[in-house]
């Protein structure tokens, strides 16, 4: 068996590029920092528009959440559907919804626009229930997202799973038609040729750490130097530092850690996965899985082992549940083990917006392969000026908590609080 590496699966593909030496320009006319799926997304625009770009990195590009990620493109918010209706009325909810379908709509036409073989496809999901009440209330998620948007939603029966999943360990569970899965590390490397195909200086392994406003614009600090930009872009979803302390108090940086297995024995992946459909479950830890799109192997992804740094830990705990859902894959060893940070807010809504003067694109809790994408580009749009910069998540306030100053102390109680209801049948629904 060969060494487990503690770096993600998707970058044996599509490996971090070298940071490039690049001369920081005395002025630009946008300033993004943050070069991943936001900012790229936002850069790609503006450039195309005409305007001069220079992005940022404290890392090498994508070494962030966009090169580690599951590869499930949603465009959910977290909420249930029923839920946001409870919580933002009919309306509001459809509209979430919209947005949703427009932004990976969005997606799907940058893949196929701009050539980039990332191996997108509409796969749909299944989500396996981890208890009665969870089956139902994913069949009461079915009936009003059919019955509001039309969406086709079907449940499978326990007697039935074996057509979707290779597994008894669910009561049954949800397929939705309307999401899909891609190699993350191969979207971001194509997002990152086309950018740098159209003039944008990407400067990466730089930490910005200054941004300030004066009559001539905003000066934006370096260690390789200042530039002043007409415009500045905060792109920095879960990796947010102290660069801007109002921003720090609002985003929750919570890990989520991925393992990918050895190729499989011929055959095993038509029984375990014979759909080929991204897959999740009703956890409050929630497993998000799915085949390599090589279906050569399995990536497991999920929230147990959030409460420690300790990659070891991380690995096992995930395996745990791996087994427990398949345990034919008892002897089947590991070979990549790696996590990330997904950036949360408050409210469990995505951010777009401006504040004194600088834009804002993140907090995409942990669905940002459509989202980023998406809001980078109406971060930009916005910049331009453009009708069409609107979003409905402009609507809401980017909230923060008294005591909070980006350090989530909290997290580890609510991890094992999450486990000890998942535990006792207590599910996301139950
Ligand atoms: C393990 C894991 C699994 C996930 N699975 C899914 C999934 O299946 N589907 C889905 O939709 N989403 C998923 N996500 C979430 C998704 O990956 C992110 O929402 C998305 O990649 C965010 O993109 P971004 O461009 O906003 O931020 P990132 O890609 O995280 O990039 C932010 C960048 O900002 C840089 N930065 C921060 N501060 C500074 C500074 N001061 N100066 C310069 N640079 C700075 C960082 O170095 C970093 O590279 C997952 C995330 C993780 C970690």
């Amino acid at each position: 068996m060969s060494e487990l590496k503690l770096t993600p699966y998707w970058w044996e593909a599509a490996p971090r590029p070298e940071a490039r030496a690049i001369a920081v320009p005395e002025k630009t006319d946008v300033c993004i920092v943050g070069a991943g799926y936001a900012g790229l997304s936002a850069a790609l625009h503006l450039a195309r528009a005409g305007r001069s770009v220079v992005v940022f990195d404290a890392m090498r590009a994508g070494e962030g959440a966009s090169s580690r990620n599951g590869g499930i493109a949603s465009g959910n918010i977290k909420f249930s559907f029923n839920a946001m209706i409870s919580k933002f009325g009919l309306q509001r909810a459809k509209d979430f919804y919209a947005e949703g379908i427009a932004a990976r709509d969005h997606l799907a036409a940058l893949i196929r626009a701009e050539k980039i073989d990332c191996g997108f496809k509409m796969v749909g999901r299944f989500t396996g229930a981890n208890s009665d009440a969870d089956y139902e209330m994913l069949g009461r998620e079915a009936d009003a997202l059919n019955q509001h948007l039309e969406l086709g939603v079907e449940m499978v029966s326990h007697a039935d799973q074996h057509r979707e999943l290779g597994t008894d360990h669910y009561v049954g569970g949800q397929v939705r038609g309307d999401i899909g899965g891609l190699h993350p590390g191969l979207l971001h490397q194509g997002l990152l040729e086309r950018v740098v195909a159209a003039g944008v200086l990407v400067i990466c392994e730089t930490r910005v750490s200054g941004v300030a406003k004066t009559d001539a614009g905003f000066v934006v600090t370096t260690p390789k130097g200042p530039v002043l930009a007409q415009d500045v872009i905060i792109a920095t979803n879960g990796y947010t530092d102290g660069l801007i302390s109002w921003l720090q108090r609002r985003i929750i940086p919570i890990p989520s850690q991925i393992i990918a297995t050895e190729a499989l024995p011929a055959g095993l992946m038509d029984q375990l996965m014979p759909k080929r459909r991204m897959l999740g479950n009703t956890l409050n830890l929630y497993n998000y899985y799915r085949p390599s799109p090589d279906d050569q192997c399995i990536i497991f992804g999920g929230r147990r082992g959030a409460d420690t740094d300790d990659p070891q830990r991380k690995t096992r705990a995930l395996r745990e549940q791996l087994i427990e859902v398949f345990p034919q894959l008892q002897n089947t060893g590991l070979t990549h083990s790696w996590w990330g940070y997904t950036g949360y807010t408050f409210d469990f809504l995505p951010k777009v917006m401006v504040n004194d003067g600088i834009h804002y694109a993140l907090g995409f809790c942990g669905s940002g392969v459509v989202w980023a994408n998406w809001l980078g580009l109406k971060a930009a749009l916005s910049i331009l000026g453009e009708t069409d910069a609107e979003s409905i998540f402009a609507k809401y306030p980017f909230q923060t908590r008294p005591l909070y100053r980006g350090y989530p102390w909290f997290l580890p109680f609510v991890i094992r609080w999450y486990a000890i209801k998942d535990k006792l049948g207590k599910g996301r629904h139950g």
